[in-house]
This record gives C-alpha cells, structure tokens and sequence, in this order.
C-alpha cells in the first residue's frame, strides 16, 4: 500500500492499493470519531460495490446508513444535494458523525458539498471508484454542485479526511470512463515529465496502473499543499481546461470531461509548437500520447469556442486568461492574457 499525505491545514492521507475495500473500517477508524456514517454513492456504483464497502464499514461497530442516487452528471443538483442533508438530518447525524464519498466525480462532489455544509462542516471520507475521481477530483476538497446557470456554481472548500483508492475497482470501468481518466493522466505527464510521461506513453496497463494513480495523486497532492485554495499555483491544473471547457460545453456535455481536457490539450500543444515555443520532440512525445487515447484530430477553433471560453471568463468576474502553456514536456506555466491574446494564440 502507497500512502501519501497532503500537507494543508488538516493534514490527510491518500491511500493506493488494490482490495482497500474490504478494510474501509478499519481506516476510517483512525481519522474520525464518527458512530454514524452514511455512505453516499450512485446507482452503477451501488450495484457494484455497496454492499461490500457496508459490510466493511459495518464490522468496525459503526452504524451504517445509504444514500443512493441515479448515476449521471444530471444529478450533481442542488435537489440531490438537499436530499442528502436531509437524510442525515432524519437520522439524526451529528456534528461528530461522517459521510463516504463512494464513486466518481459526481458522488465525491456531492457528498463532499454535503459533508462541507451539513451542521457546518461533518468529516468525509474519500473513496474514489473512477479513474479521473482517484487521479484528480477526489484530492484537494473541491466539492459543489452545479446550478440551472452552470457547473460548479454551488460549492465549498472541504479537505477530506482520508481518500482510500482501491484500484482493482477499475476492473469494471466502461471504456468512455477509461478514457475521461486518461485526458487527466496526460495533463499530469505533460506537468510532471518524468516516470508519469513514461507510463503514459508506454501505455496503462494492469502493472503500472497502481504506481501510475499513486504517482498522480502524488503530484496534485504536491500541488494543493502549496497553494490549498486555488490562489495561483494550482492554476497548472487547468492545462487543457479553458479550451476543454468550452468544447465540453459546446457539445451540450456529449463530449465527456477527460476527453474535452484532452482536446484542449491538444490545441495548447499546437499553438506552443506553431509559435515556436515547444521543440519538435516534445511535440510528438505529447502527440503520440494523445493519439493513444484517440485525439487524431483537433476540432477547429470555432466562434462559439471562443464565446464559451469568453462566458466562462465573465463567469469567473475576469477579463483576463489564466493560459497554462506548454515549454516542454515537464514544463508548463501560467500566462495571463486576454481574450483577443489568447485567441490568437490558439488559432494561429
Ligand atoms: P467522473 O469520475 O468521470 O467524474 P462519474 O462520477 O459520473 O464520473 O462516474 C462515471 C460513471 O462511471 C458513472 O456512471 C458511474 O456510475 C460509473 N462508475 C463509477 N465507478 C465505477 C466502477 N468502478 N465501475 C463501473 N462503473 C463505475
Ligand atoms: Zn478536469
């Protein structure tokens, strides 16, 4: 078992190995004094995984309680939200008491957001089933929910107290999921350039895949210690998102988060090399990559590209452009342009 610990205000650790589950209780023991615990998760999940991640929890002496709600980014509502924090209210959940974060993105969002708010702040617990939620959304205490408006708008800083990755639930991942992990995991090998870019570009496979999680939890973990609210450093996280946000957007979300991201990455990785920042080698390591996860072709930068991106800026209260630019692989950096630059750029 890999741990690793994220140095913020609370400290926690992040916890990598394959048949976790099975021992939830006995980690979640050590970092919370809860006796209730409501484990929240979605509907493929549930099917899944429930009863055991219970069972694990059971046998530790807690009382255990589910929240199950339809799989699907079109839950990350503030109706499911509210329903969570009524159901622990109804069960007379106390300040003490805590929440399980069990499945992707959208389930550790939500019930984060929940556990953030709930009698002002319960602790939760991390249990990351996707491969973007164990490389990315898992860490760092980003949780919310989105609004009629759009993504995100409704949310709360809120470390977790412990995130427990058990990879082997990887084994049962459609494809689409594979694929959203892996547009994250290119985005960590263009930041880190060293063992991640390598097994990256080898290829994930099932002997590399728990060093390659461990490796990218590592890495943002590195990151939020250093900048915890999102102040400056952890802009570099954006690589590939100001594009991918708009081209997610601009699909109606047909288009899946990691794929979007690696999109985008592919339009920052054009401009760099056509402006002459980027050697001809770093290019095509980075191309080769995101050829692997099937990027053959950049959509083209389009006016309503550019419209979304510019919507999401004026979302944000900014005129200005945080661009995460690409120097070589290894080497990326935080360039404040405006639109009008930053257009250019990635039209050129
Ligand atoms: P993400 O982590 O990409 O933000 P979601 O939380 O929406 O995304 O999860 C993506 C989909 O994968 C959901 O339909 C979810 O139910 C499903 N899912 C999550 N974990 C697993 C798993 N280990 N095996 C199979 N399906 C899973
Ligand atoms: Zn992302």
């Amino acid at each position: 078992m890999s741990e690793i610990r994220v140095n913020v205000g609370a400290p926690y650790s992040i916890f990598t190995e394959s048949g976790l589950l099975d021992r939830l209780g006995k980690e979640i023991k050590k970092v919370t004094g809860a006796h209730k615990v409501l484990v929240v998760t979605d509907t493929n999940v549930e099917k899944l995984y429930l009863s055991r991640a219970v069972e694990a929890i059971a046998c530790e002496g807690y009382d255990v309680y589910t929240f199950v709600f339809e799989a699907g980014e079109r839950s990350k509502t503030a109706k499911t939200y509210l329903d969570i924090i009524s159901a622990l209210g109804e069960r007379g959940f106390k300040r003490t008491d805590a929440v399980v974060a069990l499945g992707g993105g959208v389930v550790g969002d939500i019930a984060g957001f929940a556990a953030a708010t709930y009698m002002r702040g319960i602790d939760v617990i991390q249990v990351p089933t996707t491969l973007l939620a164990m490389i990315d959304s898992s860490i760092g205490g980003k949780t919310g929910v989105d609004l009629p408006f759009g993504k995100n708008l409704l949310g709360a800083f809120h470390q977790p107290k412990l995130v427990a990755a058990d990879i082997s639930l990887l084994s049962t991942l459609p494809e689409r999921e594979w694929i959203n992990g892996i547009g994250e995991g290119i985005k960590y090998a263009c930041l880190d350039g060293g063992r991640i870019a390598r097994i990256m570009s080898d290829g994930l496979n099932g002997e590399n895949i728990c060093e390659f999680v461990t490796l990218c939890a590592a890495y943002k973990a590195d990151i939020v210690a250093r900048d915890e609210k999102e102040g400056g450093l952890r802009r570099l996280l954006n690589l590939g998102h100001t594009v991918g946000h708009a081209i997610e957007k601009q699909s109606d979300f047909a288009i899946a988060h990691g794929l979007a991201v690696a999109y985008g990455i592919g339009v920052m990785l054009r401009a760099a090399y056509e402006s002459g920042e980027l050697p001809r080698s770093d290019f095509e390591f980075i191309s080769a990559m995101l050829e692997k996860a099937g990027v053959f072709e950049l959509p083209e930068i389009t006016d309503e590209i550019i419209a979304a991106v510019a919507m999401d800026k004026k979302a944000e209260g900014k005129d200005e452009i945080s661009a995460v630019k690409i120097a070589a692989v290894g080497k990326c950096e935080v360039c404040k342009m405006t639109l009008a630059q930053f257009e250019k750029y990635i039209r050129l």
